[in-house]
């Protein structure tokens, strides 16, 4: 794709710390990490998001991304590790390859991705049924 940053990244094009790379998949290190560590997992064919990529290119980019998480474990001895995706401006996607981050965490560290918990649902069910009724 051109003009995708990550596309030309893929490519060799632009420089990248790589942490793995097989046929695939590519895992670069963010340069503007949330953490040390902080990895971002990229399936070479681009695809914008969630909504367009196909399942095993998808598939492959999150076993890759477990992969990663164990070894930032390893490597950080860190409390835990977010495995996230964003889809959407709205969501906070800023570059629109669809990749997964991989971010190692500590107790009382002070990354945000945390949501104010809403109040129970009172039609719980209605509002699966919503969901099911659009299911491919
Ligand atoms: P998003 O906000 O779309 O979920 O995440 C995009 C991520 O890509 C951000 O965390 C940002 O720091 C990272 N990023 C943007 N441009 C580059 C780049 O040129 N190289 C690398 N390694 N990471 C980038
Ligand atoms: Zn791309």
């Amino acid at each position: 794709m051109e003009n995708c940053i990550f596309c030309k990244i893929i490519a060799g094009e632009i420089p990248s710390a790589t942490v793995y790379e097989d046929d695939d998949v590519k895992a670069i290190l963010d340069v503007n990490p949330a953490a040390r560590g902080h990895v971002i997992v990229l399936p070479k064919k681009h695809a914008s998001d969630v909504f367009s990529i196909p399942d095993e290119d998808l598939s492959k980019a999150i076993c890759v991304a477990k992969k990663i998480a164990i070894a930032v474990k390893e490597a950080y001895k860190c409390d835990g590790v977010n495995i996230l995706q964003n889809n959407g401006e709205a969501a906070g996607q800023t570059v629109f390859h669809l990749h997964i981050h991989v971010i190692p965490r500590f107790e009382g560290d002070t990354i945000s991705v945390k949501w104010k918990q809403g109040e129970m649902p009172a039609d719980l069910d209605v509002i699966a049924d919503e969901i099911k009724a659009c299911m491919k």
